[in-house]
């Protein structure tokens, strides 16, 4: 799961694929993913969602 805000905007993404390193266990995005994940959240932004929670569909 992915959440990102952006001013008002909460955006929260299920079912993102996401590699977790080894060493210190944070996740992270392919820049695909991310690319999508940021065009979801520009798109809630647009139409002024408080949270939205998505599914990703890859
Ligand atoms: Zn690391």
């Amino acid at each position: 799961m992915v959440a990102l805000g952006r001013g008002v905007t909460t955006v929260v993404v299920k079912g993102v694929p996401v590699d977790v390193c080894g060493n210190c266990g944070e996740y992270y995005l392919s820049e695909e993913m991310a690319d999508r994940v940021l065009a979801m959240a520009e798109e809630a932004v647009a139409h002024s969602a408080e949270i939205e929670m998505l599914r990703c569909a890859a």
